[in-house]
């Protein structure tokens, strides 16, 4: 049994078995061949397997997210059959007499290389398609006997570490826990781990991935970090106590369904969770979350292959609404770059991307995204209790120009018979110190502020939130922090404006109290931790 230590990023326990996450591009060598014919056989067996993985990916995606956004697989089917893109790879491997694999690499690369120098914006994106189909069908070609991904076992995936749409495009069904040896707890990744309610532990360093291997037996304790490979069976029958000692608290917090969430001496708040796309919803409604105090929308840009359409963007907004029937759902407009990357944006590769043109300021320079999300948002907004969230304000010029594009767009609609909500909120997330300091200008413009603890610790602190040897610098109970969050909700409630917390510092319980004092009307969580936020109000008495 080796013990490796790291940060508990959802506290929970996981037993079973590990799955190294493998990244689909494999590397691709040129091996000369004395029968291309059977080059040629082989690729037709593994085109075949990637349309039935294919096929069964579309299925689950239908189910899951929705017929617009399950509609790339059948794209991706159709791209496997295409003729110019076959006869390009039987032709290498006749004319060059090479193996299949190299043959779909250099056809993968002429083609790809071919969309993305095309002038029209749809065909430069399916260079992305091209290269995922490649990557599949070379998966297919390398890995042709059955692959320990089609048995139904849950499994701890185990990784160096995981970007967010890594994460998302992960089969949640079959994930029992995610270790990674880097990363850290104010990742994306940590936040996915924690909203899916799946036990979690990151930084356990670079040791760990010489140490464990696929199918090793695994324990993941989320509470403390504490990560045993090949555990004795003595370990192994604690750690199975505690598993079951978890699911008893949990049971008992279900007795708070249906409670208000009110001090011993009745000062009300409330509590909300956040969600990164429709599938969080069943997870909002199961923890009686009392509304939505974050969705965060990038994760449909992430999700996708390409610009989400309008359509596409009402049809999830329309159902997040309507499937909380009146209680009210915060809305983020896009919030890309730094850690969040999307190769179809072509955003070009900064130094500094924490700093650098992310979330508003993509949306202010490519105002053609920001409308189409706005109209979506506004189509929206008559199915529900709407509120419309801007991300990483500095300026109150930013949020003039916000502002005004919301009353462009909301012209637009009316003049087109198109129904809008009308008491859709608009609020900023407080997330820099910039906004923070200058709240008392800021908040006569809006209904609400949502504090972004995440970024504001990061940026007050100057510690970069996605670097793990600076968890020990990265004090979220600083002094500083604190300070700025009661200056903004002195200054939310003078100026008329409510204010919450949607960052990560919202679930501390240990801070609870405090936030309550500083008049914080709203804590948005991750939908596990909504329970026992309430039994800590229920608890605090301010007198
Ligand atoms: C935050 O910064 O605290 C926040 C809620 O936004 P995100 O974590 O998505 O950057
Ligand atoms: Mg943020």
């Amino acid at each position: 049994m080796t013990v490796f230590k790291g940060k508990g990023v959802y506290g929970a326990i996981a037993i079973g078995k590990v799955s190294l996450f493998k990244r689909q591009a494999a590397e691709v060598r040129r091996v000369s061949v004395d029968d291309p014919k059977k080059e040629i056989e082989r690729i037709e067996a593994a085109k075949q397997k990637a349309v039935e993985q294919l096929t069964a990916i579309h299925d689950k995606a239908l189910k899951e997210v929705g017929e617009a956004n399950a509609e790339i697989f059948e794209i991706h089917i159709m791209m496997l059959d295409d003729d110019d893109y076959n006869e390009s790879i039987v032709s290498i491997i006749e004319t060059q007499k090479v193996n299949a694999e190299y043959a779909v690499a250099v056809t993968s690369d002429n083609f790809a290389e071919m969309f993305a120098s095309m002038d029209d914006a749809y065909m430069q994106a399916r260079a992305a398609d091209v290269k995922d189909i490649s990557n599949r069908l070379i998966a297919c070609l390398t890995d042709s006997g059955s692959s320990e991904n089609s048995t139904d076992e849950m499994m701890i995936v185990c990784a160096d570490d995981l970007a967010p749409s890594e994460t998302v495009s992960l089969d949640k069904d079959r994930v029992l826990a995610f270790v990674t040896a880097f990363g850290s707890s104010n990742s994306h990744t940590a936040i996915l781990a924690r909203s899916m309610n799946i036990p979690a532990v990151i930084g356990l360093g670079e040791e760990f991935l010489s140490a464990v291997s696929d199918g090793d037996m695994m324990i993941v304790d989320g509470h403390t970090g504490d990560v045993y490979i090949s555990p004795d069976d003595e370990t192994v029958k604690s750690f199975e106590e505690k598993q079951a000692e978890d699911t008893r608290k949990k049971q008992l917090l279900q007795e708070l369904k249906g409670k208000e969430n009110i001090t011993l001496d009745g000062r009300k708040i409330g509590i909300y969770a956040n969600i990164g796309g429709v599938g969080g919803i069943g997870a909002v409604l199961a923890n009686d979350a009392g509304g939505i105090g974050l969705f965060r929308s990038e994760f449909l840009y992430l999700e996708s292959e390409d610009y989400p359409t309008e359509e596409q963007q009402f049809q999830a907004y329309k159902k997040v609404l309507e499937s909380m029937a009146g209680k009210k759902v915060i809305i983020r407009t896009l919030d890309i770059g730094a850690d969040k990357q999307i190769d179809y944006f072509g955003l070009e590769k900064e130094d500094n991307p924490a700093l650098g043109l992310r979330a508003i300021r993509i949306c202010l320079t490519r105002p053609e995204i920001f409308r189409t999300q706005l109209r979506a948002l506004y189509r929206a907004s008559a199915y529900g209790s709407l509120g419309i969230m801007f991300p990483m304000i500095t300026s109150v010029s930013e949020v003039e120009k916000c502002l005004a594009m919301c009353d462009e767009v909301k012209k637009e609609l009316t003049a087109d018979g198109i129904r809008i909500g009308e008491n859709t909120e608009v609020g900023i997330m407080i997330e820099t110190p910039a906004a923070a300091v200058i709240s008392d200008r800021l908040a006569p413009l809006v209904d609400f502020f949502s504090v972004g603890t995440n970024d504001l610790t990061q940026y007050t602190l100057a510690c970069d939130r996605q670097n793990a040897k600076l968890e020990a610098f990265a004090d979220t109970h600083h002094e500083a922090v604190l300070r700025l969050i009661e200056m903004s909700a002195k200054n939310a409630h003078e100026n008329g404006a409510w204010i919450g917390i949607c960052g990560e510092l919202a679930a501390d319980l240990t801070l609870t109290e405090e936030f309550i004092r500083m008049g914080i009307d709203e804590l948005s969580v991750s939908p596990p931790f909504v329970l026992p936020l309430r039994e800590k109000v229920r608890g605090i008495s301010l007198t």
